[in-house]
C-alpha cells in the first residue's frame, strides 16, 4: 500500500454500504460511458467494473495509476491526468468520484457545465455539499448554489462521518448527485452568472450597492432594472432566487 497523500486529498473510502449507495445512485444507460474521477484504490472503480457500461477512470498520482493498471488490467481506461483540464468524453456520460477537497469544486463546475454529462454523483466536504443544494435566505446559499442551479438539479444522496474514510478527514463528506437540466432563462447562463457574482462582491451589502458600477450602471439605473424586474429595491442577493437574477439580467 503507498503513502495517503495530503496535497492530492487522498481519504480512501472504507465504508462498503457506502460504496454500494453511491455506485447504485449513476444508474446508467446502457450507452453511457461512466467517467470516474480519482479512483485512489480503486474501491468504487471495482464495484463500477461489475457494470457492462465502459468505465473511464482519470488519477492525478502516477504511483495510484501505476498500481490500479496492474489490479484491473485492459478492463479500465485508466488516465494519469489531471481533472481539472482532462478531455471528457464527446458522448453520453456519468460521473462519479469521491472528489478531492481542493479541487472538488473546479471539478464539479466543469462537470455539470459540459453537454455531454447526463449525471453527476460527487462526494464532497459536506459544507460545499451545502452550499450546492442551499435554500435562498440561508447562509450557505451563494455563488455556487446558483451556479449548479443554472445547469442542474441538485440533491443530497447521504452524508459520511471522517471515520468512513483512511485517513480520516478533518470534516464530514455529503454525497450529492446532479442532473443537468435546461433551466429555461431568458439571458444566456454566462449573463445571468456574471451578474449574480457581482451581486454576492460583498454579501452583507444591498444589490443596489453592489451592483452600482458594475458595468458602469448608475445607482438610479441599478435601482430602476430592479423596479422593472420585481426585486424589492433594499433586497440583499441572498435572498433572491436564480428567476429573479435572470428577470434582473434582462432588465439591466
Ligand atoms: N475514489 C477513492 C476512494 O473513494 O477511496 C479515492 C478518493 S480520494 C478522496 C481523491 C482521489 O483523487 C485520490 O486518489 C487523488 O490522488 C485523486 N486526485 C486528486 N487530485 C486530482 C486531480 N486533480 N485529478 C484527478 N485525480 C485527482
Amino acid at each position: 500500500m503507498t503513502r495517503p497523500k495530503k496535497k492530492w486529498g487522498q481519504n480512501f473510502l472504507r465504508n462498503r454500504g457506502a460504496v454500494e449507495k453511491i455506485v447504485a445512485a449513476v444508474e446508467p444507460a446502457p450507452d453511457d460511458v461512466i467517467v470516474e474521477i480519482g479512483p485512489g484504490e480503486g474501491v468504487l472503480t471495482a464495484k463500477l467494473l461489475e457494470l457492462p457500461n465502459r468505465i473511464v477512470a482519470i488519477e492525478i498520482d502516477p504511483e495510484l495509476a501505476a498500481r490500479l493498471r496492474t489490479k484491473f488490467g485492459d478492463k479500465l481506461e485508466l488516465r494519469n491526468e489531471d481533472a481539472v483540464d482532462a478531455p471528457l468524453p464527446d458522448t453520453p456520460y456519468r460521473a462519479i468520484g469521491n472528489l478531492p477537497y481542493n479541487v472538488g469544486t473546479p471539478i464539479l463546475r466543469r462537470v455539470i457545465a459540459d453537454p455531454h454529462c447526463r449525471r453527476a454523483v460527487f462526494m464532497l466536504q459536506k459544507e460545499v455539499a451545502d452550499r450546492v443544494s442551499a435554500k435562498p435566505g440561508s447562509d450557505p446559499y451563494g455563488f455556487l448554489t446558483l451556479y449548479v442551479e443554472a445547469y442542474a438539479s441538485a440533491r443530497q444522496l447521504m452524508t459520511l462521518d471522517p471515520r468512513s474514510f483512511h485517513p480520516p478527514p478533518k470534516v464530514r463528506s455529503a454525497v450529492v448527485v446532479l442532473d443537468p437540466r435546461d433551466p429555461g432563462l431568458q439571458s444566456s447562463r454566462e449573463q445571468v452568472l456574471d451578474l449574480i457574482s457581482a451581486s454576492f462582491r460583498m454579501r452583507r451589502k444591498k444589490l443596489v450597492n453592489n451592483l452600482t458600477g458594475w458595468r458602469e450602471h448608475t445607482r438610479e439605473q441599478v435601482l430602476e432594472a430592479m423596479g422593472r424586474a420585481g426585486i424589492d429595491l433594499d433586497a440583499r442577493a441572498e435572498t433572491l432566487a436564480l428567476a429573479d437574477f435572470d428577470r434582473l439580467t434582462a432588465q439591466l
